[in-house]
């Protein structure tokens, strides 16, 4: 029999390539999304595979799925500052109600879940890089604390059910990740820069983009959860590349990249946008002998044929000129 995975947030970017990755395994996938930031032609090609099912419901209302499950993982979530500036509240509640939900179908199945918890639990650090025992430098009030705080709640209930009820558990923490299937409008570093020079635009670096990320190509991401929800290890472990490099040194990999002829223009640094931002991956390393394969110029290559591959339609619907909303107070 064919093991049964449920994953939400299927038709979204981790959780579509969390679908591809389980039917390749031979696992009987259950994806599960609402919609709201998910695009179901990330899942399309699934549909009619015998061991594909999809649910469209949402998280924050109970959930109901017949038969039996094996594992769960819970990628039903905004993202990106732009979506969880737009819709906080959802953001919130899909983190903290969605997982709650999440928790108690594993406990009724007899499942193991993993969670996806993320690098900005570390909100703007003060340590570098970041390991699993630093806890954070997170404002509660602020813009982004709607999905920081969400995301630190999630960690603690998971704790709280593997400890109180003996729930097989796991906690990934997610540093960026790219690759085909980002949402070209989602504001992310990645699809603004590459969409902007597709569209003939100036590349928008906010602040001095001085600041630094550390970017993980979506396989070594996907193999890394892979390996950790097949683990017996309880604790979060951070998952992502390790190079570092500063946005604006970025803008300029993507200018040679893709050829264009427009430079670069500064706008304001939204609030709170962290300094910098490196995993330490010591504990993936040593628990799931992971580590990332895929260069940057190799994972960008790959990244920017796919977003050259969409439609004319699809570029100009992503056009992306509110940074206003970034700077609300
Ligand atoms: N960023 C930028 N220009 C853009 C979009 C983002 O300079 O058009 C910056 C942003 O301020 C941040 C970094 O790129 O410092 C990564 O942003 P992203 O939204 O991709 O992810 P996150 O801030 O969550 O790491």
């Amino acid at each position: 029999m064919a093991k049964r995975i449920l994953i939400t947030g299927a038709a979204g970017f981790l959780g579509s390539h969390l679908c591809d990755r389980f039917i390749k395994e031979g696992y009987y996938v259950i994806g599960m999304d609402n919609l709201i930031t998910g695009n179901l032609k990330n899942i399309e090609h699934l549909f009619g595979k015998e061991n594909f099912e999809f649910s469209h419901h949402d998280v924050t209302k109970f959930i109901h799925v017949p038969g039996t499950l094996d594992y769960i993982l819970h990628f039903a979530s905004p993202a990106s500052p732009i979506d969880y500036l737009k819709i906080p509240i959802q953001t919130l509640k899909v983190g903290s109600v969605g997982t709650w939900h999440c928790l108690g179908l594993a406990l009724e199945k007899n499942a193991r879940i993993l969670i996806a918890s993320t690098s900005e639990i570390y909100g703007d650090p003060l340590v570098h890089p970041q390991n699993e025992e630093y806890y954070g430098n997170v404002s509660s009030i602020g813009p982004r604390g709607v999905y920081d705080e969400a995301k630190r709640f999630m960690e603690s209930i998971t704790m709280a059910y593997h400890r109180f009820h003996g729930l097989q558990t796991r906690i990934a923490r997610i540093f960026n990740t790219y690759g085909p299937r980002m949402r070209l409008n989602d504001g992310r570093v990645i699809p603004a820069f590459i969409g902007q020079a597709l569209r003939g635009e100036d590349l928008t670096v906010f602040g001095d983009g001085l600041q630094t990320r550390s970017f993980c190509f979506v396989d070594d991401q996907i193999e890394g959860i892979y390996r950790l929800l097949l683990s017996d290890y309880p604790e979060p472990v951070n998952i992502g590349n390790p190079e570092e490099i500063t946005i604006k040194d970025f803008a300029e990999e993507i200018i040679k990249l893709t050829g264009t002829h427009q430079k670069i223009v500064y706008r304001d640094l939204p609030k709170d946008d962290p300094l910098q931002r490196q995993p330490d991956i010591s504990r993936a390393r040593e628990i799931l002998n992971w580590e990332p394969k895929v260069s940057r110029s190799q994972g960008m290559k790959i990244t920017y044929d796919y977003f050259k591959s969409l439609s004319k339609e699809e570029l100009k619907k992503s056009e992306h000129k509110d940074f206003s909303l970034h700077n609300k107070k």
